[in-house]
């Protein structure tokens, strides 16, 4: 019987790779809903070749002209439509929007007792408690879709818990990792949005490049497997073909590998437990890259990644401002408005400020979030 899906984020990086997934997969899939932001021309293609039951996008106009055109479908729009449209009737829900927008959707759709993929860990990061805590309650599951955590996922498969002793996070570096600190000083929007290996969507490329992005996977990782941030530990891993590993007490690792292509973990989340076919598979041909190699993280050199470990630590809202702090500083980066090293000492400043709030329910986290984005818009003002 075909899996109903409902994609959060199609027209971005995540999304796009998910509907290719369920194109060349007609029989096991059915795209009954989906939301985009802004990109309409890619929206009404989506809505052509998939006719969804549901579709939301970020404007009233757009939601308005859309419906003109395909009168037969539901087209809402805004927070509200988002919320809507991720409750769908569904098997899964696929949630690839960026930042902490995909909180909320995700929160209800939890509540329904729905699978979740997730790629947005931007909503583990800044409320990764409130999920899991009612994911538990209401038999909802999460399934990861971020490289690293499929990987961990996959490699703690039939394993129990306590068993194991230590998560390695592989980082390739991003586009910067060659470069010293000094040389950091002038890069452009250009140079960073140049990832050596992977091809995403331009918030988490800068991510990757202040290595943020390992940062807010550090956190997640805690969320999503409960281990302690001391049993977490990150390794640079150039070529991106160890996606991450598990070290269990018998000092056995497990580790999971392949080719870098976001479509294999995005549809292991559609398929688990089972698995499919890739049809354009690229096998990894170890024999042909010949050389791995792995270096122990500069904490000084990359010291967002620090930053993320202190946050993480600390707990309560602490994670919540930086996840906002950096939405806020990047969005700031990519418009010009400050630079590239910038990133992080808002991060940092931001942090400095803030008193922790230990538990916080939804309403305290939404609060420190927007706080967060007025007061790092304000720091270089
Ligand atoms: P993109 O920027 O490419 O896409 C984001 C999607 O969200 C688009 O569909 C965009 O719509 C939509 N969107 C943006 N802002 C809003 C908003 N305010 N309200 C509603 N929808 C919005 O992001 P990626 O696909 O790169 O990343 C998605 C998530 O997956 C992120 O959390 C990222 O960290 C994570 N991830 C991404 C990976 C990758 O390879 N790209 C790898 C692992 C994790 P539109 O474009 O139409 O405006
Ligand atoms: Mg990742």
């Amino acid at each position: 019987m075909s899996k109903k899906i409902v994609l959060l984020g199609a027209t971005g990086s995540i999304g796009v790779q998910t509907a290719d997934i369920i194109r060349e997969h007609k029989e096991e899939f059915t795209l009954v809903g989906f939301s985009a932001g802004k990109n309409m021309e890619l929206t009404k293609q989506f809505l052509k070749e998939f006719m969804p039951e549901i579709v939301c996008v970020q404007s009233e106009d757009d939601a308005k002209a859309l419906k003109v055109e395909f009168p037969a479908v539901s087209i809402v729009f805004g927070s509200q439509g988002l919320i809507e449209t991720a409750t769908y009737e569904a098997d899964i829900l696929v949630n690839a929007v960026i930042g902490s927008v995909g909180l909320e959707p995700t929160l209800e759709a939890i509540k329904q007792g729905r699978i979740i993929a997730i790629a947005n860990k931007e909503t583990l990061v800044t409320a990764g408690h409130l999920v899991m805590e009612s994911a538990k309650r209401h038999g909802a599951t999460i399934l990861p879709v971020d490289s690293e955590h499929s990987a961990l996922f996959q490699s703690l498969n039939g394993e129990k818990r306590e068993q194991a002793s230590r998560l390695i996070l592989t980082a390739s570096g991003g586009s910067f990792r060659d470069r010293t600190r000094a040389e950091l000083q002038n890069v452009t929007v250009q140079d960073a949005l140049n990832h050596p290996n992977w091809s995403m969507g331009s918030k988490i490329t800068i991510d990757s490049a202040t290595m943020v992005n390992k940062g807010l996977e550090v956190i997640e990782a805690h969320i999503l497997f409960d281990f302690d941030y001391k049993d977490i530990n990150v390794l640079m891993h150039r070529e991106s073909i160890i996606h991450s590993m598990v070290e269990f007490h018998d000092t056995s690792v497990m580790a999971q590998l392949g080719t870098p292509d976001m479509r294999v973990p995005i549809q292991y989340a559609l398929t688990y437990p089972e698995r499919l076919p890739r049809p354009e598979a690229k096998r990894l041909n170890l024999a042909e890259i010949g050389k791995l190699h792995f270096q122990e993280m500069d904490y000084e050199r990359f010291r967002a990644l620090k930053l993320a470990f202190d946050a993480g630590k600390a707990g309560g809202t602490m994670t919540t401002v930086l996840n906002a702090a950096n939405e806020q500083a990047v969005a700031m980066f990519l418009s010009e408005e400050i630079q590239f090293l910038q990133i992080e000492e808002l991060i940092e400043r931001a942090m400095d400020k803030h008193e922790v709030i230990s538990t916080p329910d939804l309403e305290t986290i939404l609060h420190v979030d927007s706080e967060t984005r007025k007061t790092v818009a304000n720091m270089i003002k």
